[in-house]
């Protein structure tokens, strides 16, 4: 039996609504931040939602400098250069703007700009994050222009050791900005193939969250209800980008999803993420490519669960008929079936699939999957998505 003891941490203020951007200034005001530097990646940087939004600086005459050297999947050498910019602007906050790119590295520059130890020194794991310095970490208003990750509710920062090649978990409760903004106009120029991902990354985070072992009933019915908007929106968000209520209904599940995933992850994240971090792929992509594989491994532990959902959401069939759900889900999104038609000339010899398999195991996603992701359970899984089957 499940024991009823349990830790809820519960996320930020989120000003949430269309054309809601414009309280930015107010925002600021606020968290106490008088001179901003906005964080964001150099594709958006490049687009009329970037402008507009730094208009609204201009216009409130708030002194601010403007970093977008964030590759998507950011390395350390990013934040780097932003703890260089910040220091030297002598700035006393951060906006940051943009899909978990954009977002997880302007929390990591708020955070680290204060510290003397290295950042892979406050990984997720134990109680690393006591280790920091908490007073020295500077206030952040998180501004989402993707709806997936989450990031802008959560108190982690995901960052590439470009050395090791593995995608690294950085956690503090201070990374949970002071203020969000989720205005989902700010996702409507979200071309299809990020709608997509991004959207599969919040139903990920859900649907792990949901299935992972543990006492945490709050979680569990945040998760279930992201699932649902999910079903019902993001189809309509993918085929007409324009309709903003399917944005905002995805903008929520996001934020659903990181709120839910404090409970834990799973497998999908344990693999995702050293594909990611090996091969660059898209985040919520590569999720949404393991899922049914991971699905079917976990049915055992998972089935009656999986059934009560199936059932909240209005799928027939249990839990066969929530499987079918996925993959038909995952067709109409065009998201790959299989690894090599996400990874194109993907060629993957025995010692690469026990790397992958071996960095698997130890991402600390890994024990929140509901059945032991053993070595050769994650080899096994690797093969299936890499033949479809
Ligand atoms: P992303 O931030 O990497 O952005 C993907 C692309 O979409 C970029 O080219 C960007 O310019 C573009 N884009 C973003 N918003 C847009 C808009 N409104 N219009 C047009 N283009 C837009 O993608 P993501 O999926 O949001 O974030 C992925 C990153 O987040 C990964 O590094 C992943 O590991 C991390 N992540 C973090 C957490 C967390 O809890 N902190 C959770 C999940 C994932």
């Amino acid at each position: 039996m499940t024991k009823l003891v349990s830790k809820w941490n519960y996320p930020t203020t989120v000003r949430f609504g269309a054309g809601r951007i414009s309280e930015l200034p107010d925002a600021l005001a606020a968290a106490g931040i008088k001179r901003p530097l906005f964080v964001t990646d150099p594709g958006l940087a490049k687009l009329p939602v970037v402008a507009s939004t730094l208009k609204l600086l201009d216009d409130a005459r708030i002194p601010y400098g403007v970093f977008s050297d964030v590759k998507p999947n950011p390395v350390e050498s990013n934040l780097t250069a932003g703890i260089e910019v910040f220091k030297k602007g002598k700035h006393d906050g951060v906006i940051a703007f943009g899909g978990g790119s954009g977002l997880d590295l302007g929390k990591l520059i708020a955070f680290q700009a204060g510290q003397t130890r290295p950042v892979w020194d406050f990984e997720d794991i134990g109680d690393w994050w006591t280790r920091a310095n908490s007073d020295a970490i500077a206030p952040i208003v998180a501004v989402p222009t993707t709806a997936g990750t989450g990031s802008e509710v959560g108190r982690a920062g995901v960052i590439t050791h470009e050395e090791t090649h593995t995608k690294k978990v950085i956690f503090h409760p201070k990374l949970l900005p002071a203020i969000v903004i989720a205005d989902p106009e700010l996702t409507v120029g979200m071309p299809p193939f990020i709608t997509a991902g991004t959207g599969m990354d919040a139903f990920a985070h859900c649907l792990e969250a949901y299935c992972a072992p543990g006492y945490h009933p709050m979680a569990d019915g945040i998760a279930i209800e992201g699932i649902r908007l999910v079903f019902e929106n993001l189809p309509r968000a993918y085929a007409n980008g324009k309709d903003l209520a399917a944005r905002a209904h995805m903008m929520s599940a996001a934020a659903m999803g990181a709120a839910a995933f404090q409970k834990g992850l799973g497998a999908i994240h344990s693999l995702s993420h050293p594909i990611g971090a090996l091969y660059d792929t898209h985040h919520g992509m590569t999720n949404a490519v393991f899922m049914p594989y991971v699905l079917a491994f976990n049915r055992d532990a998972v089935e009656e669960r999986i059934a009560r959902l199936a059932a909240y959401i209005g799928i027939k069939g249990g839990f066969d008929g929530f499987a079918k759900a996925v993959l038909k889900l995952r067709k109409e999104l065009g998201v790959p079936h299989a690894l090599p038609d996400l990874i194109k000339g993907l060629d993957m010899d025995k010692k690469r699939k026990a790397l992958i398999a071996d960095m698997a195991i130890v991402d600390p996603t890994a024990g929140g999957n509901p059945v032991k992701l053993t070595r050769k359970a994650a080899l096994a899984l690797l093969d299936n998505s890499i033949a479809g089957a």
